[in-house]
């Protein structure tokens, strides 16, 4: 079997980073099973239908790497891929599902069903259902003489076809995910396949997509699987082989409770979309991942791990670990908790891993669009000493600001632990020392430091504090010989010297 898979969103506004995890889930599987990947945009409901959703839509994904095989964008051999260019091949299947006796036209109008909501509400206490109970009462098809359906259909009367729910049948299929599950046909409603306007509905369109770009397996998320039951209907009317099901778990906000929401998130100050997205009508912007200075492979490698485990310790992996990784057995049942910090440590955890070449490159475009002055020779070890102490490479600037100018401010307390002035001819000598140096790379410098301080009778501990506050202004900077390699013998130099001065006035006059 050739699998293909498809991720379906509709465009109703941004992507939640949910969203991305079942495109995710799609895109491993695929590629564990070279498969393929579709995007198919179900875009039926106009009523819904949100401006620039889509192109968002294949922004995300392009940015997390989940590029489509076949998609809006790209066509393939079952173009078109927006359902909205596809509105001429739905009504057949509505017109033969009526023919075979699994579905019917209704004529109620939208007044005469809220009207007749309403009464049975009141008599009972909640709004009836329009199912096997009753249709019979109801204006359609079923309920009406033949002639006078015949002579409304002529008329050309508002209708919409509405499938034939089975009394009371339980309908069992399996979910790889969550193994068999069951639901009364008494807990479905006669639901609408075709509108008024004559477009499907999304489960009538999701169907007949699903069957004819032949799709083998339906990865989506939970809150679908109460639809499950009634396309287990459709594909039986339709007589068509059903696809593997399997329903992703939720992901919960972080205190577990409820499936998370983009308004928790505001309030928590971390961002629940793949990139920024700027609501037209409020115009409020709510915040994207990537904005917030996510790299997207620790994304990806975040989302993956909240509903999936690997069956091992392992956290980290590259996107071509995940595909080897990946199996639908290891996705849970139960709702995955968002862990903020989680997603952080694994943005740090990228970092680290990533060359600091490539680094430099990033942090030097950074430091230019701040409009401040680097040196483009020492920026990767720059760059690989700044990337153990940040969660965003959008700190480095801030982080490493001492790389870039004088230290702005200086640890007054560690100061008066570590320094008096009576040890500043001892600094000057070691200052002087170092002035001999020809190489000042790390191995070098650390080799004439501990020469000088043996020959001084001083231990590291003495000398290391003080030379980091001098350097950067706090000792829990970077290794006090990396820092003066990166910022070169001349600077470091001039700085040891000019601060030691400043310390001396700082301790003076404290
Ligand atoms: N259009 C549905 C959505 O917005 C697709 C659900 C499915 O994958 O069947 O998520």
């Amino acid at each position: 079997m050739d699998v293909r898979v498809r991720f379906a969103p509709s465009p109703t506004g941004p992507l939640h980073i949910g969203g991305i995890r079942t495109a995710l889930y799609n895109y491993l599987f695929a590629r564990k099973h070279g498969g393929r990947f579709l995007l198919r945009i179900e875009d039926t409901d106009q009523k819904r239908y949100v401006e620039k959703a889509e192109e968002y839509i294949t922004e995300a994904l392009g940015w997390c790497g989940l590029v489509p095989d076949e998609s809006p964008g790209q066509g393939g051999p079952h173009h078109p891929y927006r359902q909205s260019e596809r509105s001429g091949i739905y009504a057949r299947y509505a017109l033969h599902l009526i023919d075979a006796g699994h579905a019917y036209y209704a004529f109620d109008t939208e007044e005469e069903l809220e009207a007749w909501r309403a009464v049975g509400e009141a008599a009972t206490g909640t709004p009836p259902k329009y199912d096997a109970h009753t249709r019979g009462k109801l204006r359609n098809s079923l309920s009406l003489p033949p002639q006078e359906t015949a002579d409304l259909l002529a008329s050309g009367a508002e209708k919409v076809v509405r499938l034939k729910i089975p009394f009371a049948e339980t309908i069992v299929f399996d979910d790889l995910i969550r193994g068999t599950v069951s639901f009364s046909s008494d807990e479905l409603d006669d639901k609408v396949l075709l509108k008024a306007d004559g477009l499907p509905t999304y489960h009538l369109a999701n169907v007949v997509d699903d069957h004819l770009m032949q799709i083998t397996h339906v990865i989506r998320g939970e809150e679908w699987l109460s639809s499950g039951p009634l396309h287990v209907l459709l594909y039986r009317f339709l007589g068509w082989e059903r696809p593997a099901f399997a329903h992703l778990p939720l992901i919960l906000n972080p205190n577990g409770q409820g499936k998370l929401s983009k308004r928790t998130a505001d309030k928590l100050g971390f961002p629940v979309f793949p990139l920024n997205w700027k609501d037209t009508e409020s115009g409020q912007t709510w915040m994207g991942f990537r904005e917030s200075g996510f790299e997207p492979g620790a994304l990806i490698n975040f989302l993956a791990l909240l509903g999936w485990n690997p069956g091992t310790e392992q956290e980290l992996f590259t996107i071509d670990e995940l595909v080897e990784a990946f199996s639908l057995e290891r996705v849970h049942k139960a709702g995955a908790r968002f862990d903020y910090e989680k997603a952080r440590w694994f943005n740090q955890e990228y970092l680290k891993r990533l060359d600091n070449e490539t680094l430099a490159i990033r942090l030097a475009s950074l430091l230019d669009e701040q409009g401040i002055l680097h040196n483009p020779e020492s920026l990767p070890a720059i760059a690989g000493m700044l990337k153990e102490r940040v969660f965003f490479l959008r700190e480095m600037p801030e982080v490493g600001h001492f790389f870039f100018g004088e230290p702005r401010s200086f640890d007054q307390k560690m100061l008066a632990q570590k320094y008096k002035p009576s040890l500043r001819p001892v600094f000057e000598r070691l200052i002087a020392a170092l002035q001999q140096l020809d190489d000042f790379d790390p191995a070098s410098l650390e080799a004439e430091v501990k020469r000088f301080a043996a020959a001084e009778q001083l231990g590291l501990g003495a000398v290391l504090p003080v030379l980091r506050l001098a350097l950067a202004g706090t000792v829990q900077g970077p290794p006090a010989f990396d820092m003066m390699s990166a910022l070169g013998k001349k600077a470091s130099l001039q700085r040891l010297g000019d601060n030691l001065i400043r310390f001396d006035q700082m301790l003076a006059t404290a």
